[in-house]
């Protein structure tokens, strides 16, 4: 039977078996196994009712929920040069750093990735670079390469860790965390603390429930003092997910042969989930390029001839194969006593990303077909908001015309506080006139050419103060368009800037035609005009008749009053005139003073609004909706976070549903 009709689930001793087929075919040696004997070792041990809980964990962790709660795994932690990195490799097929010293210096996880079909690939990612490869033999100088970057190049530690990823038909979905080994003097230039620092990296892994502790201890020294072993006991009094492996059988002192038995039948230092003992590749081996299947055999050949261990053989207490087959059993009954926990987690985190979510408002799809009608909802808010603002003035902060009061109160104090230096202009100009240029008539005056300058040059003077206030309401009105403006598009700098550029640019086209009409306005009334009956119904308001003393001849005959000296007085106005022409100024304060707001109202607030609203719905045709939806802001990001986040759990708890 062809190696690939293998179960898609098999041991990860299979995954190794396989692997070696394709990856060490071209080292000569070939494996004395059958593939019938590699079939029938572990067909059987697979039964349908695990392959779904692996393939629902390789599911989680393919939409990334490793990223937001830790999964099952499986953590290699012993003393330096204990073996772990050569049990790996027995476990995975792929050939890691391995040596004396400290080599492995980083957490390495290793992801061993089922393809369904396709041909073996490896990527290794570390602080932010990532590589893809399609050589085995190229992990170790890439696992090397990476140690370097992340924790230098001699012997210093890091707990960054280097992800590897291997896809290929040919393993099994299994995750291996390699630590670095337990170290208690210094070398080289190492900190004083670097046994410190080595057992709180593994601490953080072997104290997670999710971890299955692979304590690797090696036969030839004490394991009651093994530091690793009473770490692990620490993380997991119960020794419920604590496994022990022995190695380097083959380099046990003579006479100790059953001091190492007891240990592996647990009378030692007794772990719930018991020992297995096995035999990896030793230095010599390497050096003799023993290819790995080939150690296989020898490990086998090992134990079978062994005097004391041949026992556990057939109590699948030794060997790789025998690893392999327990682990995977270990992880399958880990992942089905997690779940429960890991729903809750899932359950838990929905709801803490919810409210979380709540903090920041909604924001723009992610797909790029909603983006669209987005972009038409968000614009149409905005409208909508700057319409409220023209009609009726309301905005998020407060009315408009609560501050453009202020600015058209200013013009009309400015109005009536010029109506003195008008009164005294008039006067003046009567004294003058009666002085230089009255000729035969009487003392009356009647000049209307004099009188209409005087309009003239009072009237243009207000012009500055006009444009004065077009300048303040123009702030005013554009500080409340970007408010707006602001509010509704406060995520999205593109498009905010956009509308803010538009904003400028109406305020500044209605400025100048503001401008026109003022000025058309000061034209206007340098014509000196009103209706007779405007300035009559003046004069009946004023106390001018009252001034005259007309009251005090009523009773007196026509006749009489032409004749009196009393009646003379009467024609003789001239201390009345600036009064009754400060009556025009009136009318003319009067039109001013509602004019200037009125035009201010119209063309800089509703006609401007009118204005940007229309611009702001043709800005929805042919948009480049992407960028004017771009958030670059932090805000952004952490929203456009949690969303992944919150679909990444809820499809994980529908994963879990629908596979119970
Ligand atoms: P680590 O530091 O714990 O990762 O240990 P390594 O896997 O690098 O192994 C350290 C050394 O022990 C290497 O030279 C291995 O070849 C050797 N070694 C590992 N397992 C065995 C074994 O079962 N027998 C023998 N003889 N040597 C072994
Ligand atoms: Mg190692």
């Amino acid at each position: 039977m062809p190696a690939r009709s293998v179960p898609a689930r098999a041991s990860s001793f299979l995954l190794f078996i396989t692997y070696k087929r394709q990856t060490m075919h071209s080292q000569d040696e070939e494996s004395s196994f059958s593939e019938s004997q590699i079939h029938g070792a572990f067909h059987n041990h697979f039964t349908d009712s695990v392959q779904p809980l692996i393939e629902l964990i390789d599911s989680l962790r393919l939409i990334g929920i490793d990223k937001d709660i830790d999964l099952p795994s499986i953590a290699v932690v012993g003393d330096q040069s204990s073996g772990k990195s050569s049990v790996l490799e027995a476990l995975s097929g792929v050939g890691l750093p391995r040596g004396s010293g400290i080599v492995t210096r980083c957490p390495l996880e290793l992801k061993l990735r089922k393809l369904r079909q396709g041909q073996w690939s490896g990527t290794i990612s570390y602080r932010g670079h990532k590589e893809t490869f399609y050589d085995p033999l190229m992990v170790d100088n890439l696992v090397r390469k990476a140690q370097n970057q992340l924790a230098g190049n001699t012997v210093g530690i890091s707990d960054e860790l280097i992800t590897l990823e291997i896809s290929s038909p040919n393993v099994c979905d299994l995750t291996l965390i390699d630590l670095p080994g337990i170290t208690r003097v210094p070398v080289q230039d190492q900190p004083d603390d670097i046994g410190d620092q080595i057992k709180d990296l593994i601490l953080k892994y072997i104290f997670k429930n999710e971890t299955i502790i692979l304590v690797v201890v090696p036969c030839n020294v004490d394991i009651t003092t093994t530091e690793a072993l009473r770490m692990a006991q620490h993380a997991d009094p119960e020794g419920n997910r604590t496994l022990a492996i022995l190695t380097k059988p083959d380099l046990i002192d003579q006479g100790a042969e059953t001091d190492v038995l007891n240990i592996v039948l647990g009378k030692v230092v007794p772990l719930s989930k018991g020992y297995i003992i096995v035999r990896c590749r030793g230095q010599s081996d390497i050096n003799n390029k023993i290819p790995l299947d080939k150690a296989i055999d020898k490990e086998i050949e090992f134990f079978t001839n062994h005097r004391y261990f041949s026992s556990l053989l057939n109590d699948d207490k030794a060997s790789t194969k025998c690893l392999a087959k327990k682990l995977t059993k270990e992880l399958v009954d880990h992942i089905k006593k997690s779940l429960p926990h890991l729903t809750e987690q899932i359950n838990t985190k929905i709801l803490g990303v919810r409210e979380d979510l709540k903090i920041y408002d909604q924001g723009p799809p992610l797909e790029e077909e909603k983006m669209g009608p987005f972009l038409s909802k968000i614009i149409i808010e905005f409208s909508d908001q700057i319409n409220e603002l023209s009609r009726t003035g309301h905005s998020k902060n407060g009315n408009i015309h609560a501050l453009l009061r202020p600015v058209f109160k200013k013009w009309d104090s400015h109005l009536r506080d010029t109506e003195v230096s008008f009164n005294a202009k008039v006067k003046e100009m009567i004294e003058k006139y009666n002085e230089m240029h009255r000729g035969r008539e009487l003392l009356t005056f009647s000049d209307f050419a004099e009188f209409e300058c005087v309009i003239k040059d009072h009237v243009a003077a207000l012009q500055a103060p006009a444009m004065q206030t077009l300048k303040g309401v123009q702030e005013i009105v554009q500080n409340k368009f970007k408010e707006v403006c602001n509010l509704c598009f406060v995520q999205y700098p593109l498009l905010k800037n956009n509308v803010y550029k538009k904003i400028g640019e109406i305020q500044l086209k209605q400025e100048v035609k503001v401008e026109k009409r003022i000025k058309e306005f000061i034209d206007m009334e340098q014509l000196v005009f009103t209706q007779d009956k405007v300035f009559q119904k003046k004069l009946d308001e004023s106390d001018i008749h009252q001034m005259t003393g007309l009251e005090r001849y009523e009773n007196l005959r026509e006749d009489d009053m032409v004749l009196t000296s009393k009646g003379c007085a009467l024609l003789d106005t001239r201390n009345l005139v600036p009064e009754k022409l400060a009556l025009y100024y009136e009318i003319i304060y009067q039109r001013l003073t509602d004019y200037v707001p009125m035009l201010l109202i119209l063309f800089m607030l509703k006609d401007a609004a009118k204005t940007l609203r229309h611009q702001m719905l043709e800005m929805r045709n042919g948009a480049d909706v992407v960028e004017l939806l771009k958030e670059d802001t932090d805000q952004g990001r952490r929203r456009a976070d949690l969303k992944q986040r919150l679909e990444r759990l809820t499809k994980a708890q529908e994963l879990i549903n629908t596979r119970r």
